[in-house]
């Protein structure tokens, strides 16, 4: 693995260049997980553009999204 001087643009933590990408939006480099056999954090979606069938980058912030992605949010359990 590779740290990358950037830290991720959604959580702000180190990134690894193997597991991260660039935001097609914002042009910084975020958390992705590209293998399905490894546990890595998700800070942005990867799709696949259908116009021009090339794989699409965008982090949460982007996105709209909070950045604690998966982590169902923290009500009150009483
Ligand atoms: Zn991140
Ligand atoms: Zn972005």
């Amino acid at each position: 693995m590779t740290t990358v001087d950037d830290p991720c643009a959604v959580c702000g933590e180190a990134v690894e260049e193997e597991a991260s990408v660039l935001c097609g939006v914002c042009d910084q480099r975020f958390h992705l997980n590209q293998r399905n056999d490894v546990d890595g954090r998700d800070c942005g979606e990867v799709w696949i553009d259908e116009q021009y069938l090339s794989l699409r980058f965008a982090c949460f912030n982007c996105l709209g999204r909070a950045t604690a992605a998966g982590e169902p949010p923290v009500g009150s359990g009483h």
